[in-house]
């Protein structure tokens, strides 16, 4: 276990007589795991997992917040993790109006001739949960809870030149 800052990172370790090197990675689960060789000390790993401790704390974190498995779409009405608690979406046609927790639902107010481009920025997003970068599994996940993304992404620059997605 090492503490990182008022975090504790718990940690597995795997042995094995093959490794020449310490790896480590995050389980679906949240679970630290560091394959290592047997000579590698214990001092050694919590050095090892000290450095990489913000990358790890992320990783974990991300896992936790994953979306349930079977949930293929983002419309008004799924339920989703946010801020570590579970929530509803409601997307709601008005002008005016602040993003914000209303009895559970997650409520954001976009003008209706936007609602389209919000929804895909929301769906974008939510697929950052599973997969933090541009790679080609997030494009594929994005592709498939929302066929027409790229058609929406088009239109996005209309709106804010400024902004990419
Ligand atoms: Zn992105």
């Amino acid at each position: 276990m090492v503490r990182w800052g008022t975090t504790r990172i718990p940690y597995v370790v795997r042995r094995s007589a093959r490794r020449t090197t310490v790896s480590i990675a995050v389980a679906q689960a949240g679970d630290v795991i560091l394959a290592a060789p047997y000579k590698a000390t214990i001092g050694r790993l919590d050095e090892l997992v000290l450095a990489k401790a913000k990358w790890i704390v992320e990783r974990v974190r991300r896992k936790s917040e994953r979306p349930a498995p079977g949930m293929r779409e983002y419309l008004s009405g799924e339920t989703f993790l946010y801020l570590g608690r579970q929530h509803r979406l409601r997307v709601e046609r008005e002008q005016a109006g602040q993003v914000g927790l209303i009895r559970g639902w997650l409520v954001v107010p976009v003008p209706s001739a936007l609602e389209r481009l919000v929804v895909y920025v929301v769906a974008h997003e939510l697929c950052h949960i599973e997969h933090p970068d541009h790679t080609p599994a997030f494009w594929a996940k994005l592709g498939s809870v929302m066929p027409d993304h790229d058609a929406r992404r088009d239109a996005l620059p209309d709106l804010g030149p400024r902004l990419t997605w």
